[in-house]
């Protein structure tokens, strides 16, 4: 941590929040997310059931910081691409093997109780195609084992009746989260032609509430992952489809939005939390809000209505002193918070000797990233391998 200027004289005067930031520990959040590519710790083990998502933290990480080249050596390079491809099935991809802690007298009978299992899910995931899709980019991968049409069958078969989207064809679990993964697909694809996007757009517009964010679900609280995702999904409908009126904020419903958005940030100065992004009304910062909320912000035009300095110190603060960030300060890191922090630090840039690589905030992504991944999952595929 920095220390106060000579002569500030701190709480109150509004000094402290024009202090330097802090280092980023680029090369510390870099061997973290490799440690993690290689396997999570104890402590993580609740997430491995989505290791592909972890994978996509793990290089999109790489990424943003420039590290992709310098830490993925090509044999490495070789087998993450293997093993992303050992997922895809029937047109999508799945969360990989993985092991899950389990309460199951007959898991673990010599502890008598809780053990580990290992378990195998084999249909294709719409969060885990979207995760898939983009860590293949991220490898440079050409996607020539991609079945183009399998996927838009996949995609199209996720959605339900009333619009929205499910992780799996009748998983009953719709929510916003795999609106955006499958309008992100759309756009990769540069075809919407496999979702009812009337519907889709219809659905969104039932998310939203009467305080200017979105819900989960139909009448949900807002909350920001959710609006996030409902904002990148209305942005990624090209402006030249029929559908584009639809998919753009009126004028009042504009200001709602980005006036909640703006009050999920904590003052500069709060004891708890202060500068850090909440995920819904009344409740602490939590490190991934910095991106939920600050990517919707840039989506809107209105990134430089957040307080960047102020949201770059409560980032800072939640390094991890061996690598990675945690969704507060003191709490133990994951590749999750460790990711979404440097992705919304490359978005604010709140410091330039943070040194990090632009993002896409509608794909979440590089640019280059991004476009690599627009170019190659629409081209005309050859002949499908399998
Ligand atoms: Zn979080």
């Amino acid at each position: 941590m920095s220390s106060p200027s000579p002569g500030s004289t701190s709480v109150g005067t509004g000094v402290s929040d024009r202090m330097p930031l802090p280092a980023l520990n680029k090369a510390g959040h870099v061997a973290h997310c490799v440690r993690c590519l290689d396997g999570l710790p104890a402590s993580l083990v609740e997430m491995d059931a989505s290791r592909m998502a972890i994978a996509f933290y793990c290089l999109s990480t790489l990424d943003v910081t420039s590290m992709a080249e310098r830490q993925i050596s090509p044999t490495d390079r070789k087998s993450w691409k293997e093993w992303i491809w050992d997922q895809y099935a029937e047109g999508g991809f799945h969360s990989g093997p993985f092991v899950s802690v389990s309460g199951s007298d007959t898991a673990h009978p010599s502890r008598g109780g809780a053990g580990v299992v290992a378990s195998a899910a084999t249909a294709p995931h719409l969060i885990m195609t979207y995760c898939a899709l983009l860590a293949l980019a991220v490898l440079r991968d050409d996607y020539a084992l991609l079945n183009r049409a399998a996927l838009k069958c996949m995609v199209g078969a996720c959605q339900d009746a009333d619009g929205g989207f499910e992780t799996m064809p009748g998983a009953g679990d719709a929510d916003l989260r795999m609106t955006y993964c499958a309008f992100v697909v759309c756009a990769l694809l540069g075809d919407w032609s496999c979702i009812d996007l009337p519907r889709a757009l219809s659905y969104i517009q039932r998310c939203r509430t009467y305080e200017g964010g979105y819900g989960q679900t139909p009448l949900g609280e807002s909350l920001g992952g959710p609006t996030y995702c409902a904002l990148a999904a209305l942005h990624l409908v090209p402006a030249d489809h029929a559908c584009a009126p639809q998919a753009r904020l009126q004028r009042a419903e504009w200001h709602a939005t980005v006036r909640w958005l703006l009050h999920m940030q904590a003052e500069a100065l709060a004891p708890v939390g202060g500068g850090g992004f909440a995920g819904r009304t009344n409740k602490l910062a939590d490190a991934c809000y910095g991106f939920w909320c600050g990517a919707a912000l840039a989506i809107l035009g209105a990134g430089d209505l957040l307080d960047a300095h102020a949201l770059g110190a409560f980032l800072a603060q939640c390094q991890y002193k061996f690598g990675g960030i945690s969704k507060a300060p003191g709490e133990h890191p994951d590749p999750y918070h460790t990711y979404l922090s440097i992705a919304a630090a490359a978005i604010i840039s709140p410091d330039p000797a943070w040194g990090l690589q632009p993002l896409d905030p509608l794909i979440n992504a590089t640019p280059e990233t991004a476009r690599w991944a627009k170019e190659h999952v629409s081209a005309a595929p050859p002949e499908p391998k399998r």
